[in-house]
């Protein structure tokens, strides 16, 4: 393994969303889908679309799995064609589901505030997530992240994969272990491999760090200074993909 920091190969692992040179049109309804934990097989297929507003257009009315029945938007994603970084979440959160966007609610709060203060204008990023639908439980009248499962996050592979395709960013940022389960599979983790850039398929390569949110869960204050500031020293790895 190489020093953190450094782009690292590593071999082949199971969720490729990007690297298939033809995608693949499947129909969603008739597709077999394995049982979660036996490695994402959407590894090769994605949607196929011209320009990121026709594919945002195609995932409107998706069903590819159930999230989209209780939730109130689909969440796509935001920013430049021509980004060079693309930001990956987990899934949109109770305000985003409501609104309608990316990233608006306490975690992306504080993600703004975390790039700003290494000198990253989140405007000029393309920010996204693994799981496009909320997921949630109802307690009274709270509705309650809830984490999307395997199959969920293999199944809006498709939507992500085919942003990746069009964007051809220079680097993923995989925020918290959704968005690095979808993007490099499941023998990255990322309380281990935090801080790593990994180069997985050729065509960009991924930065690995936790979800903003995992900040604002911390209650004791001298600790979530600590991983704050870790955080931030992740961040910093972003700067120089970004064009001056
Ligand atoms: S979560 Fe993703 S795959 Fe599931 S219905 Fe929504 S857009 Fe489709």
């Amino acid at each position: 393994m190489g020093d953190r920091g450094e782009r690292e190969q590593i071999e082949p692992l199971s969720v490729r969303v990007w690297i298939n040179p033809k995608p693949v049109r499947a129909s969603p309804m008739l597709e077999k889908f394995p049982s979660a934990g036996a490695g994402p097989s959407l590894a090769y297929e994605h949607a196929d679309a011209a320009a990121l507003d026709e594919l945002r257009y195609q995932a409107q009315p998706c069903m590819r799995c159930d999230l989209y029945r209780n939730a109130t938007h689909l969440v796509f994603g935001e920013g430049p064609e021509t980004a060079d970084v693309v930001l990956v979440g987990e899934q949109p959160g109770d305000k985003e589901d409501l609104v309608g966007r990316p990233f608006i609610g306490p975690a992306g709060h504080l993600l703004d505030q975390c790039l700003q203060e290494v000198g990253i204008d989140r405007d000029r990023c393309y920010i996204t997530n693994a799981v496009k639908h909320f997921k949630y439980q109802l307690r009274g009248k709270k509705r309650l992240h809830a984490r999307p499962n395997a199959g969920e996050v293999q199944r809006c592979a498709w939507w992500l994969g085919a942003e990746l395709e069009l964007l051809r960013p220079k680097l993923v940022v995989a925020l918290g272990a959704t968005a690095v389960s979808s993007l490099l599979g499941s023998k990255i983790k990322v309380m281990r491999d935090r801080g790593r850039i990994i180069h997985p398929s050729g065509k960009f390569d991924v930065l690995v760090t936790i979800h903003p949110s995992a900040l604002l869960r911390i209650r004791e204050s001298e600790e979530r200074e600590k991983s704050r500031l870790t955080f931030i020293k992740d961040l910093k790895k972003i700067r120089s993909f970004l064009r001056h």
